[in-house]
């Protein structure tokens, strides 16, 4: 499978993702119109399909017009969310099956930005949305703390550690500097700021990310760690009796940073 990264608004990533083999292709999240169309003109692929991650405006504000245009189009989303993104007509559930041309792909269910956010796995390529960003997770718009915590759990659960995250917006380098903060003495989220700010200089994108480099960096995928653990404790005043209370922390204490 290929992986076209398209910019798309002030910091949205919108993603075609191309079964090359029978060439057709699918946008996850069509963020905005015209920038994904215009890449997409540029491959010749067949558009199917469109994966929406949530329900966000920032996400789908390109699905009416690729509608408009190509009314047979399938629009995948949780199923709960059919009165939330007009033009839904493959309702998800967890654990679903999906397919693009002949390439298999599985559906997450990760409630906790949104009650109705999925993930999309194909290969090694995994499409987050908001629920992980570079060095950071979605807001909890719609979940509690450990509703997020157990999403994102159960989404890296068995995955391999080079998997590729795409995730939705560019907010990497901000997340890192809360990384940071959190934990000072990790020299991997320093080795990620010269990496990411080197790419950005560029006007490079820092997805896709790896699972890998999340779980030694992401602080909302560290909540398991004694450092982490240790310096919540001691910095944000909290009894991190479980990594729960430890992400609710993170999470709170990201929401003023
Ligand atoms: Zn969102
Ligand atoms: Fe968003």
């Amino acid at each position: 499978m290929k992986v076209i990264t398209v910019p798309c608004n002030f910091d949205n990533y919108a993603y075609i993702i191309i079964c090359e083999k029978s060439g057709t292709a699918a946008i996850v999240d069509p963020a905005e119109y015209y920038p994904v169309y215009t890449a997409l003109q540029k491959q010749d692929v067949q558009l199917k399909a469109i994966f929406c991650t949530h329900h966000h405006t920032d996400h789908i504000g390109g699905l009416e017009e690729f509608l408009a245009e190509d009314p047979s189009l399938q629009v995948y989303g949780f199923k709960d969310d059919a009165s939330r993104i007009a033009g839904l007509n493959v309702m998800l559930e967890g654990n679903d099956v999906i397919r693009l041309g002949q390439t298999e792909g599985r559906v997450i269910h990760t409630p906790g930005h949104t009650s109705g956010s999925v993930c999309y796995h194909f290969d090694n390529h995994l499409f987050t949305g908001d629920t992980i960003f570079g060095a950071g997770c979605g807001r909890l718009f719609e979940g509690s703390p450990a509703q997020m915590h157990g999403s994102l759990a159960n989404l890296i659960t068995g995955m391999a550690g080079s998997t590729h995250l795409y995730f939705g917006h560019e907010y990497t380098l901000q997340n890192l500097k809360f990384a940071q903060f959190v934990e000072p003495e990790n020299s991997r989220i320093q080795k990620r700021v010269e990496h990411s700010t080197a790419l950005r200089e560029k006007n490079e994108f820092t997805t896709p990310s790896t699972l890998e480099e999340e779980l030694e960096t992401n602080p909302f995928l560290r909540c398991s760690t004694p450092q982490v653990k240790k310096n919540v404790e001691e910095r944000l005043y909290v009894d991190g009796q479980s990594p729960q209370t430890i992400f609710a922390a993170l999470r709170e204490q990201k929401d003023s940073f």
